[in-house]
This record gives C-alpha cells, sequence and structure tokens, in this order.
C-alpha cells in the first residue's frame, strides 16, 4: 500500500486527526523502537482528539451565544459583590449533574450574560447539552409553535436540553399567554434539567413582568427550589471600557450605584 493511497484513505474518511498527525508521528516512532501498536495507539488518539473538538465547535455554533467568552476572562476583582467561591463550585458543573439552576441578577453591563455563557461554554466541553436564548425571542417562538400546533416538538426539544440559558428576563414584560407559556416550559424542566436565568429585576419586581402574581410565584417557586442566586450589585463594566476610551466624560458611577441598591 503506498503513502498517497493512505493519505487518499484518510481524506475519504474525514480522519483528520491521523492526517495532521501522520508524518511526524511516524518519524518519531521509526526511531523510537516501539511496536506497531503504539503508532496505532498514537495515531487513534490524535483523531478522538481532533473528534472532540470538532464536536466542541459544532455545538458552539449551535449553541446561540451572542458571544463566546469563558469564565478566566472574567475580572472578579472589578465585581467584588460576587462571591468567586460560589462561581468556582459552578464552574465544577455539579449543578448541571444535579439538574439544579442558576440565577444570575443584576442590573446592565455587571456580566450576567458573560458568566451564564462562561457556564455554558464549561457544559459544552463536558459534552453537554446547552442552549442560550433571549427570554423575548424564547417567549415569541413558544407563542408561534403554539398557534403553528408545534408546541409539543418545541418543548422535546428545550426539555432534552442538560442547559437551558434564558437571557434578560424582565427587560419587557410578558402578556398574560407568554406568561402562560414560559412558565409551563419551566415546569417542564424542573429536577429534568437545568436552567440559567438572568435578569436586571429584582425577584420581588417579577410580578411586574409577568403581570400576573400567581404566574409569578410559581414560577419563582420551580426556578428557585434547588438553586444558587449570584446578585451581582457593581458598576457596569461596558461604561468603564467607554469611560477609558473618553466616549463618557461624566462619572456615572454614583448614578450606577444607586440603580445597583434596587
Ligand atoms: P450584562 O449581561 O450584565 O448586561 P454582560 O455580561 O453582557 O453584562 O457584560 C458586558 C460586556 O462586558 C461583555 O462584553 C462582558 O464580557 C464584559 N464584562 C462584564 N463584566 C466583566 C468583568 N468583570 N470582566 C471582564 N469582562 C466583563
Ligand atoms: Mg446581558
Amino acid at each position: 500500500m503506498s503513502y498517497e493511497h493512505v493519505r487518499e484513505l484518510l481524506k475519504e474518511m474525514k480522519l483528520d486527526g491521523i492526517s495532521l498527525t501522520l508524518d511526524s508521528t511516524f518519524e518519531e516512532w521509526s526511531k523510537s523502537g516501539k511496536d506497531a501498536t503504539e503508532l496505532i495507539e498514537e495515531l487513534l488518539e490524535a483523531e478522538k482528539k481532533s473528534l472532540k473538538a470538532k464536536k466542541y465547535d459544532v455545538a458552539l455554533r449551535y449553541s446561540g451565544f451572542p458571544f463566546h467568552k469563558h469564565l478566566d476572562e472574567f475580572d472578579f476583582t472589578f465585581q467584588p459583590s460576587i462571591d468567586v467561591k460560589k462561581i468556582k463550585e459552578l464552574k465544577t458543573l455539579r449543578f448541571m449533574y444535579e439538574k439544579e439552576n442558576v440565577i444570575f441578577l443584576g442590573p446592565p453591563g455587571v456580566g450576567k450574560t458573560h458568566l451564564a455563557v462562561g457556564l455554558g461554554m464549561e457544559g459544552i466541553k463536558e459534552g453537554k447539552k446547552v442552549y442560550f436564548i433571549n427570554s423575548i425571542t424564547l417567549v415569541d417562538k413558544l407563542k408561534k409553535s403554539f398557534y403553528e400546533r408545534s408546541f409539543e416538538k418545541q418543548m422535546r426539544f428545550y426539555k432534552a436540553l442538560d442547559l437551558l440559558i434564558i437571557d434578560e428576563l424582565g427587560y419587557l414584560p410578558l402578556d398574560s399567554e407568554g406568561a402562560k407559556l414560559f412558565f409551563e416550559l419551566i415546569s417542564e424542566k424542573y429536577e429534568q434539567g437545568s436552567v440559567i436565568v438572568t435578569s436586571n429585576r429584582s425577584f420581588n419586581e417579577w410580578n411586574k413582568i409577568f403581570e400576573d402574581e400567581v404566574i409569578a410565584t410559581a414560577v419563582l417557586d420551580r426556578l428557585l427550589h434547588h438553586s444558587t442566586i449570584i446578585n451581582i450589585r457593581g458598576k457596569s463594566y461596558r461604561l468603564r471600557e467607554k469611560q477609558k476610551s473618553g466616549m463618557i466624560r461624566l462619572d456615572t458611577s454614583k448614578i450606577i450605584d444607586e440603580n445597583a441598591q434596587n
């Protein structure tokens, strides 16, 4: 069998991991005096690594993340109200195995979405099914599927996820139909899979989001039963960056601090 033929077969079978490492692995192996099994083992390991990387890339593409940022890109010294121990514990992904929830609360720009995405990326690295969606888009999709009689199918998709991240709950209130469908989704996920919610509204304001106290209480009841709450009280990182670049000259920190008290 010729070298060319080996190359053709690798290409045909899309064995990119072996393709990329073949020459160097073979060269080292021939000098080492090791037996053929070890050569095969090394090539297969390279293929396994490459498959894992491909799977990670595909999962990231389908995750719906608005950006790809890791937890270690987060500057915790800028946000001292965050208990780093809690984030480290979440990073172990135990919450995902236990099907528990995480709620990030705080004013705009404090890093809620970043931390949610960071945890989601850790999950994907572990091969977990993770999906990120904005709350308004989510409710629109639920409503649409309800009218198009594909609600069950849509629910099956969300139910199959290990982690569903619902971003920006509370920027806009939900109408009564949206609130009911949202509640149905949260009930389906309860103790079946993890949910991360980010919101700029404190829990006692959730009545305003759902415009119905009974539904708000029922949603909170299920979300909070097994959950970690990260309440971020601090300044906006976005504004800090703008201030640094001179786009904003005012000292806005006082205004933001006051907002964070609400
Ligand atoms: P929120 O969702 O709370 O409005 P984001 O998570 O979207 O805030 O953060 C806004 C931007 O600032 C993002 O690009 C995010 O990566 C960045 N950012 C926020 N907080 C930090 C931080 N403490 N360290 C590093 N980057 C941060
Ligand atoms: Mg956000």
